[in-house]
């Protein structure tokens, strides 16, 4: 019977050219708010472009237990005097993203790195305070997405960065060893969330 033979291997070749399952369907969107243009600025000064496309991803803790873009903002650009946030990315205890910057911007946050490194700050101050599951997990996703093909040994604390030995970010609460390895995990579909739970418990 021709007919059945053509259907079943009309059904075999549908099957293997079906796209694999996202392991992370169920996770709930990033929630991602565009303040680029609304945080305050300095008058006079302005982030210069970045001279090549950025290789390494810098994280950090605010050292504060509350904040967010704007507050950041005000700080940088009042007292440091800098052309505005220096944070391209903040994420908030709840997840929530704000995202301060077009990727191309060389931002102060990493001294002599600052050229080749995109900085990403979470909210809290992580020597005292455990960070919660979501803003983990979603800095791992975030991570990912802006980053998708930088190697996680890229992916750095301030800290382990060229003349910060000294300062103590994203903090002793924040595993950078354990982050990279989520990271990996993640960008192998093996990592179960939330892993900050799983990794507390
Ligand atoms: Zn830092």
């Amino acid at each position: 019977m021709p007919c059945q033979i053509l259907g079943k291997l009309t059904s075999f070749l549908s099957r293997k050219t079906q796209p694999l399952s996202d392991p992370y369907e169920y996770l709930p969107p990033l929630v991602i708010r565009d303040v680029r243009e609304s945080l305050p600025i300095h008058p006079d000064k302005k982030y210069k472009k970045r001279s090549r496309q950025f290789t390494h991803v810098a994280i950090h803790h605010s050292a504060t237990s509350v904040g967010n873009a704007t507050t950041f903002a005000r700080y940088h650009v009042n007292d440091k005097h800098w052309p505005g946030i220096g944070y391209t990315y903040v994420i908030w205890k709840d997840g929530t993203i704000e995202w301060c910057w077009d990727d191309d911007v060389r931002t102060y946050h990493v001294g002599n790195s600052n050229d080749f490194a995109l900085g990403i700050v979470n909210v809290g101050e992580y020597n005292s305070e455990i960070p919660s599951h979501i803003q983990w997990d979603t800095c791992i996703r975030l991570v990912n997405k802006v980053a998708p093909i930088i190697p996680v040994e890229n992916v750095l604390g301030h800290q382990e960065y060229q003349d910060y030995q000294w300062k103590k970010c994203p903090g002793d609460h924040w595993n950078m060893d354990k982050f990279r390895e989520e990271l990996q995990q993640f960008r192998e579909g093996t990592l179960k969330f939330p892993s900050w739970g799983r990794m507390n418990a």
